[in-house]
Order: structure tokens, then sequence, then C-alpha cells
């Protein structure tokens, strides 16, 4: 993949050109009395080193990005614009603009006013069918719009880099394009974890998106000595076994699934780690009555909102002596303290060893974050959950790809 200064040298310098950035400022947002905030800004401050080397060169820098799934059409709640004032903090000094469209009459009178050295942040890209759309031409057609008056590309959106969207997968097709220095890092990084990773190689999978990270397990027992499993995910894996999980997440249709992965680790001889007790709820609220109960024995009522004590003792000695850890998913519903436990250990853990580790997953990092962790204690805190465990699949990730062609 192309580096900045490598198209820098292509177009003959960025001065004065207007560059098309695709960053991944996809940030948690909580409302409160009406007014959208965002809790955790990760994203947007791992995007600014590459917005400043642009705005540090004199380009007019065209920043592109979405916020959660609005279905193609404009829809407040999704609006960039908080976003739009998050950066304009975090870049003092600098003309930060905002288009209330991506590629209408906003677009354009902002795009014409946009000073050397200034920077233009557009809506989000999904308020356009054409972002996400699976035709090639519509796609195409969006693609053709966002790159119209730019004269060059730079993906650095890692969080998005495994979808085959307009903005990271058509538009490099229509302008001289680079990889910025975030997508460089990540990959970097998703490399260190592929090729001969220092043993024991632990990983930690959580959160709630079973069914999508089902496919890793996979490849991982290839690949890991370990797999602690908690979160949503685990009651999956109980399931499979023959206990009952209550009213805990479970995805039936993956039971058979999950059985094939425990048989394979089995044969392998690599460890598969499942909770022994979780904090079971009477429902999905902070307030709700809840007890630790054995993993076995969790009651109809009642679902595992978090890993138990003696699991996460259990999770903590196990990354104790790793070599390598990848994190990806929360032990428990973190975002209340009652259930924060499980997820507090293992960062706990997996901050006090001497491991090299690698954080992925949005809510992850948010979690590392709201905990109260320094970042410095961990190798690397991804900025791409999707994205990474995708990356360790060995599947093709289409932004990446683009910006090989
Ligand atoms: P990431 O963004 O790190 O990849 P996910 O998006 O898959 O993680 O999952 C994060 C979410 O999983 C968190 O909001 C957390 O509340 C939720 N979660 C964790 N454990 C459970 C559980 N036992 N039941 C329901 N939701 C859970
Ligand atoms: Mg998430």
């Amino acid at each position: 993949m192309r580096s900045l200064e490598q198209l820098a040298a292509e177009v003959d310098g960025l001065g004065g050109k207007r560059v098309l950035v695709r960053s991944d400022l996809n940030v948690p947002l909580a409302e409160e009395d009406g007014v959208r905030r965002i809790t955790d800004d990760g994203r947007i401050r791992a995007s600014l080193p590459t917005w400043q080397a642009l705005l540090d060169q004199g380009a007019r820098v065209v920043v592109c990005a979405h916020l959660g799934r609005p279905k193609g059409e404009p829809e407040e709640k999704y609006s960039l614009a908080p976003v739009a004032e998050r950066v304009r903090e975090l870049l003092p000094g600098t003309t930060v603009r905002f288009a209330t469209d991506l590629v209408g009459e906003s677009a354009r009178a902002q795009g014409d006013a946009l000073g050397d050295g200034e920077l233009l942040l557009l809506e989000n890209l999904r308020f356009e069918k054409g972002e996400t759309s699976k035709d090639d031409d519509e796609r195409g057609r969006l693609a053709r719009d966002l790159a119209d008056g730019a004269s060059a590309y730079v993906g650095d959106g890692f969080g998005a880099v495994h979808r085959k969207h307009a903005s990271v997968y058509d538009v490099p097709r229509h302008l001289p394009s680079a990889a910025g220095g975030l997508v460089l890092a990540e990959v970097e990084v998703l490399r260190r974890l592929t090729t001969d990773p220092a043993r024991p190689y632990v990983v930690v999978l959580g959160g709630s998106k079973v069914s999508d990270k089902l496919g890793v397990i996979e490849a991982l027992l290839g690949a890991a000595d370990k797999i602690l499993v908690g979160g949503g995910m685990v009651f999956t894996f109980l399931a499979a076994q023959g206990h009952d999980v209550g009213s805990s997440l479970l995805e039936r249709d993956q039971l058979d699934r999950v059985r094939g992965y425990l048989a394979t680790a089995a044969e392998r001889g690599v460890q598969i780690v499942l909770p022994t007790d979780v904090v079971a709820a009477t429902a999905f609220s902070a307030d709700a009555d809840h007890a630790v109960v054995a993993a076995d024995a969790i009651p109809a009522d009642r679902m595992g909102l978090d890993i138990g004590p003696e699991s996460s003792a259990a999770f903590a000695s196990a990354l104790a002596d790793a070599g390598t850890v990848f994190w990806n998913g929360p032990m428990g519903v973190f975002e209340m303290e009652p259930y924060a436990g499980g997820t507090r250990a293992v960062a706990e853990a997996i901050a006090g060893s001497d491991a090299f580790s690698v954080v992925g997953g949005g809510d992850s990092a948010a979690a590392v974050r709201a905990l109260g962790l320094s970042e410095e204690d961990f190798g690397h805190i991804s900025t791409g959950g999707g994205a990474s465990l995708e990356y360790l699949q060995g599947d093709v990730l289409p932004g990446l790809q683009a910006l090989e062609d």
C-alpha cells in the first residue's frame, strides 16, 4: 500500500490540492435531554494525525465518514454535527467546516470555500443509498460524486475497510490514492499477530455480535493456544454443552457450529476456556435483582450479564503468562456497573501482563477507557473490531485491496 509520502510525490505535492480522506468517526453517542453527546472520542483522536499531516502540507482536507446505521437517507440522530464540534475542539487554530449533506449543495459550497490547510467534514456517508449499495453502478455514481473536484484519496477508516462501500472500495479507483497512517499502523499490528506470535498466544472473545464473531474462532483454532470466551457469546457455548442458559443471549442456529469448534479445539490441543460462574439478573437493567450462579445452573428466569468472580480470576491467570494477547468483546454488560467486573478483570490482567496485546472492537476499546485504564498499558488499541476480526480470519478486505491496486 502506498503511503502519504508516496502519494504526495505522485501528484507533485499535496499543497493547495483537495484531498478526500475516508476516516472512521463512528463514535458512541448518548442522548441526554435531547442533546447528543459523544461518550468516547477515541476514533476521532485516532484520525487526527493523518489529517494533521495533510493540513501541514497545505492540503484542503475533505473528510468523509459514517455514523451508525441510517438507511440511505438523512436522519437527524445520525448526523455528524456533534463530531464536527468535537473536531473543532481537537484542532484549535484550524478552520473546520461542516457540510450538511454529502454531495449536495452544502458540500459543493463548503468545498468551494475551502482554503489551503482547512478541513471540511461532510455529513454522514450513509445518508446516501449509494454508499452501502450492493449495486456496482449505484455505488460507482456516488463514488464519482465524492471524487469530483478532489486530486487524491486517502483511505484511513480502518473500522470500515472490511466493507465494500463506495467511500472505501470505489472512490480509490477514480483518484490517485494512499493508505493513511492509521490504516498502515493497524495492518502492521495485525500482521504481527498472524506471523509467528510470541507464545502462549491467548485470545479473549466476548461481546454481543455472536454469529459475526464465530468465524474468527475457526481461524484462531489454527493459531491461538488458549481462547477465553465471555460476553454474550458464551451462552451459545454453554448451551452447546447441554446447559440451560435461562433468558441469556443465545443463538440456537449456531449450536452445531459451536459444537464443531469445541471438538476441533479438543483434537488440536487448543484450550477453550469457558466461565464456571456468571452474574445472572432478572432483567437487562442495572437495577435488576442479580446474583452469582454456577455457569451450568442458570435459573430459567434469569439472564447472564457478566462472567462471575471465579471465572474472572481464572481468565486473569490464563492471561498472566501470555506472550501475545488479542482481545475482542467485553465480558459482560460493562456499561452497567453491576456487570462490569469481568471486563475490568480481563482488562486489568492484560494491562498488567508483559504480552504484546491488541484490543480490537469499538466497545472493547471504549471499555478500556471507560474503566479508567491507561491506553499505554496495551500494545495496541485498534479502532476496528469487525475489520480486525476479518483480517485475522484471513479474509480479503475490500478497502485494503482497493489501496493495493
Ligand atoms: P466490540 O464492539 O468490542 O466488538 P460487541 O459490539 O460485539 O463488542 O459487543 C459489545 C456489547 O456486548 C456491549 O455493549 C455489552 O454490553 C454487550 N454484552 C456483553 N456481554 C453481554 C451479555 N452477557 N449479554 C448481553 N450483552 C452483552
Ligand atoms: Mg461494538
